[in-house]
């Protein structure tokens, strides 16, 4: 799943970049507000984290430019600390959840976690389909109880099956959510995942809907 982390804080942008990937998620950088607007009104994300002070134009703006737009992407703003009327106005705006500075990673961590879940409809903080499943947490998978181990690309890919199981899931967005911007995409490099994930899991776990996408768990239900 990828993350856009809009900031403009050298050190907060490496704290919680590396808090992010190694969380299991895909993050892109941006500090400049008009570009952070741009971005988010033409890719999409699993969640944004916003900065509400940037420069080149500010957070709320964004925010309420990219809602007026129809963005339904899950959004935390990050505000200074005690300033409640900008977490008032943020939310206001169209923020799903707010985080004062200075915050702690695993509060980050946790908050995103429930706007993603949220967003995909699930309640519950961990995810099941069928026998198969994910805690976003822990990043732990198991099926019908048996623990498995899967690298951070197949973890990835399967996560976003599973937050996405109501429906088929194009190759192209499932690439987009899978890589950065600096990496290259290999147009086969889905279809190897699901290959691997299907030789791990099980077979009929994810099927593929030829010339659509794939779906997760659509036998079982
Ligand atoms: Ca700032």
């Amino acid at each position: 799943m990828k993350i856009l982390l809009a900031e403009d804080d050298s050190r907060i942008v490496r704290d919680v970049g590396e808090t992010l990937t190694g969380a299991g998620y895909v993050v892109e950088y941006e500090s400049n507000g008009k570009e952070v607007w741009f971005l988010g009104d033409t890719n999409d994300y699993a969640a944004i984290v916003l900065d509400l002070g940037l420069p080149g134009m500010d957070g709320l703006t964004i925010l309420k430019k990219w809602r007026d737009n129809g963005c339904t992407t899950p959004i935390l703003v990050l505000t200074a600390r005690g300033t409640w009327s900008e977490r008032v106005e943020g939310i206001d705006a169209g923020a799903d959840d707010y985080l004062p500075k200075p915050f702690e990673m695993d509060e980050l961590l946790a908050r995103l976690r429930c706007i993603i879940r949220r967003s995909t409809g699930h309640g519950a903080p961990t995810i099941t389909v069928g026998g198969l499943k994910l805690d976003p947490k822990q990043m732990r998978v198991s099926v019908g109880g048996i623990p498995k181990t899967l690298t951070p690309q197949e973890y990835r890919l399967l996560s976003y099956l599973m937050h996405h199981n109501d429906r088929v899931v194009p190759q192209h967005e499932l690439a987009e959510q899978l890589q950065g911007d600096h990496e290259q995409r290999a147009s086969n490099a889905i279809g190897v995942l699901v290959g691997r994930l299907r030789r791990k899991l099980g077979k009929n776990l994810i099927e593929t809907r030829r010339g659509f996408g794939y779906i997760i768990g659509s036998a079982q239900s």
